[in-house]
């Protein structure tokens, strides 16, 4: 049994629900459980790629701070992410094995799956992350989206979060009351538009950009919900910084957010129905979980790629045992958070 703690809905849990309820089951539960400081801290490891989709977003989101708050407009950010992730490399190679010892790490740390495990340094992998850092922000400094957000600069835009600063949009209630986060980057108002951004490092690629079309359909939502913004003045983008990008956020098509919302809200309820309400704390709802509930999905494929593979002894049967599934996606099988 494990404790899940103040749990609201979110697209990012819904698509780990989908790819395998066991690692959505080990991602949420508490860390206070028997299994639950493993499985803590290996959700928190990242792939050097996801590293550095995480120094492009602090790095622009620095940029754009610095934008609302009337200072100088910051200029080669290719290079200040470049030495962030040379930082970020290094402190991650001292810290990991002494994380996997049980030394807790600093808050905010970022340590990567093959420290923690003491593996050594692949250098292929290690300027892949670079050069995504690389591409992307300078692809982002030369746009004419970087020269438009400059020009908008004067509007009223919503809080720019960054790496740590343990910022959260607020949560928004769907029409059957569950609680629900959109962790999009940031946005304008430009009345009456509301216009909703995120960036995107990653490969742009048919499942990616179909993924993103769903995510921009539940901030559009946000935007009506939270924002109180119609839906016809709701416009939304994915900014892929693979690409040189303009400008161009859309309104999302109104049967699509409905589609979207019917998904979620349906797998949400889904999970609440296996969760058995045992209390609060500090008047939130703490739940009970049965790991047989939230059964594994195994696949070779899937499971080597799966952060929780070291706690979970089907994943690994299946790694060994080369176990494939007919239904796996073989373009991105987890969602970087
Ligand atoms: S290792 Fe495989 S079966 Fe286990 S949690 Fe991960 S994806 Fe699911």
């Amino acid at each position: 049994m494990g404790k899940v703690f103040n749990f609201g809905w979110s697209f990012s849990k819904d698509g780990l629900f989908r790819e395998c309820e066991r690692a959505f089951f080990f991602h949420y539960a508490h860390k206070d459980e028997p299994f639950g400081r493993d499985a803590h801290r290996l959700k928190e490891l990242k792939t050097p790629l996801m590293m550095a989709g995480t120094v492009v977003d602090t790095v622009i989101g620095k940029a754009l701070v610095a934008l609302k708050e009337g200072g100088e407009v910051r200029t080669e950010l290719a290079t200040k992410g470049e030495k962030a992730y040379e930082y970020i490399w290094t402190k991650s190679a001292d810290l990991g094995p002494k994380t996997r010892t049980g030394k807790a790490p600093p808050e905010n740390a970022i340590i990567l799956h093959h420290h923690y495990f003491d593996h050594g340094d692949d250098d292929a992998d290690k300027k892949a992350g670079l050069r995504t850092v690389r591409t992307c922000l300078e692809n982002f400094e030369g746009s004419g989206l970087w020269q438009t957000l400059q020009r908008m600069s004067g509007l009223e835009w919503g809080e720019i979060r960054t790496h740590g600063d343990g910022k959260f949009p607020p949560k928004f209630r769907m029409d059957n009351g569950i609680a629900f986060w959109a962790a999009y980057d940031f946005y304008i108002k430009e009345p009456p538009k509301l216009h909703i951004l995120d960036w995107k490092s990653g490969k742009k690629c048919h499942s990616s950009q179909q993924k993103a079309k769903q995510q921009l359909a539940i901030y559009s939502l946000y935007g009506q919900k939270a924002l109180s913004t119609d839906l016809e003045n709701v416009t939304a983008q994915a900014i892929w910084l693979a690409d040189e990008p303009e400008w161009a956020p859309e309104q999302v098509d109104g049967n699509l957010i409905a589609g979207v919302a019917a998904s979620v809200t349906e797998n949400a309820e889904k999970v609440f129905a296996r969760l058995v309400e045992d209390g609060d704390y500090k008047g939130r709802p703490i739940y009970e979980a049965s790991a047989p509930d939230f059964p594994p999905a195994p696949d070779m494929r899937k499971c080597g790629r799966c952060r929780f593979l070291s706690i979970c002894e089907e994943g690994r049967e299946a790694v060994a045992g080369k176990v494939v599934s007919d239904d796996f996606d073989d373009e991105e099988p987890f969602e970087p958070d």
